[in-house]
């Protein structure tokens, strides 16, 4: 399980405090969603976990299973289980899809001192967890992410996430909103690799994406912490009232 306790984070480049004594628990197994006004540090928050370098951390604590995740770089984190997939992917021209995620599974696996995983049994992986993502082979030919539609794009994250397996995997939707297609690729992937002890951080700004993932617990994030906690009607609530209660002008 995730346990954060009073954590508080600030920007590298300017010093401002962006996580204000946020405390957050998700038990193994449990998809918790975050919601709140744009500014309220949700994108943050995502980066403070996957250890992204530009931001420091200055009192509390990340527990993952516990492990104190604060020590590890972002890459041991990602060989503890910590998965990100990010709210913009990155286009690589001339890197194959297939290149880049057998070089991602393959970072986890020597971070975690485990053999490299050769070409013949990483096809057939790949294979076996696109066919049952529903995933067309031609896309996994062409370079990541480059002339994807968002649909593709989403598809091509959720493979990646299912081939890592991780422990916890956090979703950092746009809030300019993903098509139908796309909604329906993350959370059939997201609802396909919940249960065991996989927990999901599911960030987003309308409530949406959680007719289709239904979570078990709904946060409100305001102003850098964790301000109310809920069931799945929480989030039907704050898409009826608006965040104006939490500091966003309606
Ligand atoms: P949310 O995802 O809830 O919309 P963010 O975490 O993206 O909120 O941003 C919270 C605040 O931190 C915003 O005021 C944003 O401008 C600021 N911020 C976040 N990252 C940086 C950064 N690297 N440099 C400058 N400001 C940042
Ligand atoms: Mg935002
Ligand atoms: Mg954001």
């Amino acid at each position: 399980m995730l346990s954060i306790k009073n954590l508080h984070a600030r920007i590298e480049d300017n010093g401002q405090e962006i996580i204000k004594g946020l405390d957050l628990e998700i038990p193994a197994g449990q998809v918790h969603a975050i919601m709140g006004p744009n500014g309220s540090g949700k994108s943050t928050l995502s980066y403070v976990l996957a250890g992204k370098p530009d931001y420091e951390v200055t009192e509390g604590s990340v527990e993952l299973n516990g492990e104190d995740l604060l020590e590890l770089e972002a890459d041991e984190r990602a060989a503890k289980g910590v998965f990100l997939a990010f709210q913009y992917p990155l286009e690589i021209p001339g890197v194959g899809t297939m290149t880049f995620l057998k070089a991602a599974l393959n970072a986890q696996r020597r971070t975690r001192g485990e053999p490299e995983m050769q070409t013949p049994d990483f096809m057939k992986m790949v294979r076996q967890h696109a066919g049952d993502l529903g995933i067309n082979q031609d896309m996994l030919k062409r370079a990541l992410n480059v002339g994807f539609s968002g649909g593709e794009k989403k598809r091509a994250e959720i493979l990646q996430m299912s081939l890592l397996q991780p422990k916890l995997g956090i979703l950092d939707e746009t809030d300019s909103g993903l098509d139908i297609d796309a909604l329906k690729v993350v959370s059939e992937g997201v609802n396909r690799l919940r249960g065991g002890d996989r927990s999901f951080l599911v960030i987003t700004h309308y409530q949406r994406l959680l007719n289709y993932i239904k979570p078990d617990v709904v946060h409100v994030m305001s102003k850098g912490r964790i301000v109310r906690s809920g069931g799945p009607e929480l989030a039907l609530e704050l898409e009826a009232n608006g965040y104006a209660e939490y500091g966003e002008a309606a």
